[in-house]
């Protein structure tokens, strides 16, 4: 039986050129290149290995964020990736995980009263955030069971979904029944590149903006009003002093002198 996917991706600043805003000291994402969260090309990856091996599955592709957020809805759409939803709307500001997880579980059920929605896809975190929770966050708004850390699906049916979750000892293998949210891990697959034909057909689609009044949320759901936490202070991490440089006449040389300074530090 064919599926209906959902995948949740997020757009967030490209690694390289994140930047803190020295008076505020928070994350400044105004003029800043972004691009779909890296974790994010995995679970998109995946939603579209499934359509390939059940034929009339649907994949649709949900971000919360900004209007730039369609930017990383359009890189999933040249994928193959066949509809997009933007949730975004100045009510939106200041969303924690708690907020942003409520707005994703009501765009995913606004699009399962159209048609039902068997699964929905995650990355594992995002590169900015970085809190790796809004996938089970999410199954928890939506009363569906979770499975995160998935390097595999084993099978996927109508019946349910067995994942391969990674542990911190080990694997293990669970099976959930459908519908139900899987966070993924970058070792599930190898992505695919965009094709040029799909690159045009992304660009010209046309994506619906969803707000809280079209999601049926409150004013106090939504943003800060519907947010548990607070940014107290936001900053990179201060800068590495330079490394150090192993002179040396040969390789060889540079390598043994490299062992006696590692052994010296007692670091190996
Ligand atoms: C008090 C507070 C205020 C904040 N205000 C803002 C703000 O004004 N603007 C802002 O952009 N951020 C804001 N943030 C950050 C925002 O809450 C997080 O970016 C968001 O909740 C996702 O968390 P994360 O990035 O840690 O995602 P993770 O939990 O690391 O992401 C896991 C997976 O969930 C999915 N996912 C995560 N976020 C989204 C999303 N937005 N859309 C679709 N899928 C997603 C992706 O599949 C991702 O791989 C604020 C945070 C706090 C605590």
């Amino acid at each position: 039986m064919p599926l209906n996917i959902v995948v949740c991706v997020k757009d967030t600043p490209e690694s390289l050129s994140i930047q803190v805003d020295p008076a505020t000291r928070r994350v400044r994402h105004e003029g800043v290149k972004t691009a779909i969260n890296p974790f994010d090309e995995y679970a998109v990856e995946e939603a579209l290995r499934i359509k390939e091996k059940l034929p009339g599955t649907t994949t649709t592709v949900v971000s919360v964020g900004p209007p730039e957020a369609e930017g990383a809805l359009r890189e999933a759409l040249s994928r193959g990736v066949e509809s997009a939803v933007l949730v975004s709307g100045p009510e939106f500001a200041g969303s924690d995980t708690f907020a942003t997880s409520k707005a994703l579980a009501a765009a995913v059920r606004k699009l399962d009263l159209s048609q039902p929605v068997h699964l929905v896809l995650f990355g594992k975190s995002s590169n900015d955030g970085n809190s790796g929770i809004v996938g089970a966050q999410v199954a928890a708004w939506l009363k569906w069971p979770s499975a995160v850390s998935v390097k595999k699906v084993e099978s996927v049916s109508d019946q349910g979904v067995t994942v391969t979750r990674m542990l911190e000892d080990g694997v293990d293998t669970l099976k959930l029944g459908l519908p139900a949210c899987v966070s993924t891990v970058k070792e599930i697959n190898e992505p695919r590149l965009p094709s040029l034909k799909g690159k045009l057909a992304a660009k010209k689609a046309a994506i619906p903006r969803w707000g809280a009044a079209d999601l049926g949320l409150a004013a106090a759901d939504a943003g800060s009003a519907g947010s548990l936490a607070r940014i107290m202070s936001e900053s990179l991490p201060p800068p590495r002093p330079g490394g150090m440089r192993v002179e040396g006449a040969t390789p060889a040389e540079k390598a043994a002198k490299l062992v006696a300074i590692l052994v010296e530090r007692k670091l190996i």
